[in-house]
């Protein structure tokens, strides 16, 4: 530190004080690195054995479950109306007998991560701020994508594209062009926003959307009429509207049609690697 930039005035440590501590440091950053490999495997989810990325949940025996993995294990269990088991001891898994291990969220939130645009590394609990607004490498769109500038590119070049955009100087007929153009879309398009753009490189999409769609796994003897709603999971705050969808299963027809997710936070949903949601299903009476 001062010592480094002023070496006239480092004469009261001897040279044989300095060294044994970057010896230390490396020795304890090699240690560090076997510590975090032994961890994600420790603390991985014994089901999809990925690192819980939000809520950790564990059997009544400690065995470890993402929440995704959770929800998915009580949800095949309702689907096949069989008593849902850890994948690991057996034992049932049920709402009242799991619990969620504070201490291992904790844990992973601390655990180094790569940003998979710049590669630099942050703690998991940092990676999604970073990715989403501070990385200089993030993928962005132009500023004047809804006048129709289809520019996406890497953050920090966001600036220049943006001095040299020609959406940006746009005469006031041309707006009023834009605006209405904008208008009519809204109305017809209220399912285009499923529809990927690049699907070679779905970073480039101007627009992104997700569709969603209930398979019935069960045979049926005589249809079966549901209403379905969709709501953001337990512990999640992504926000999705609430919006009914009629659907009506038969012997034939086994897969609703796919309905778009209304919700706003849609590449957050896209970035995790679990999406969870909240499923409610209102079957009508014949
Ligand atoms: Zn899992
Ligand atoms: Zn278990
Ligand atoms: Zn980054
Ligand atoms: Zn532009």
């Amino acid at each position: 530190m001062a010592e480094h930039d002023c070496p006239s005035t480092s004469n009261e440590k001897t040279e044989d004080e300095v060294p044994p501590a970057k010896k230390i440091k490396v020795i304890a950053d090699h240690k560090k690195e076997k510590l975090e490999e032994r961890l994600n495997y420790i603390l991985s989810c014994t089901v999809c054995l990925d690192l819980p990325s939000s809520v950790c949940m564990q059997c009544c025996h400690g065995h470890l479950m993402c929440v995704g993995c959770y929800h998915h294990l009580l949800a095949d269990g309702r689907l096949k109306d069989e008593q849902a088991t850890c994948p690991s001891c057996r034992v049932d898994i049920t709402r009242g007998s799991c619990i969620r291990n504070l201490a291992v969220e904790k844990a992973i939130s601390e655990l180094p991560v790569q940003c998979s645009f710049c590669s630099g590394v942050f703690s998991r609990s940092n990676i999604t701020l970073h990715e989403r607004c501070e990385c200089n490498e993030r993928v962005v769109k132009c500023r004047f994508k809804q006048l129709g500038c289809h520019w996406s590119g890497p953050a920090h070049e966001l600036d220049r594209h943006v001095d040299s955009c020609s959406h940006s100087m746009k005469s006031p007929t041309e707006l009023l062009q834009c605006l209405n153009s904008i208008n009519s879309q809204q109305q017809d398009q209220a399912f285009v926003t499923a529809v990927e753009q690049h699907p070679s490189n779905p970073t480039l999409s101007a627009e992104r959307g997700l569709t969603y769609q209930l398979l019935l796994k069960s045979k049926i003897s005589e249809p079966l009429e549901i209403d379905i709603l969709l709501l953001r999971a337990p512990y999640d705050d992504v926000i999705i509207e609430a919006k009914p969808c009629y659907t009506r299963f038969t012997s034939d027809i086994t897969e609703s049609t796919l309905e778009p997710l209304k919700t706003r936070d849609v590449n957050r949903l896209l970035g995790s690697k679990v999406i969870n949601i909240r499923l409610f299903m209102f079957q009508h009476k014949r």
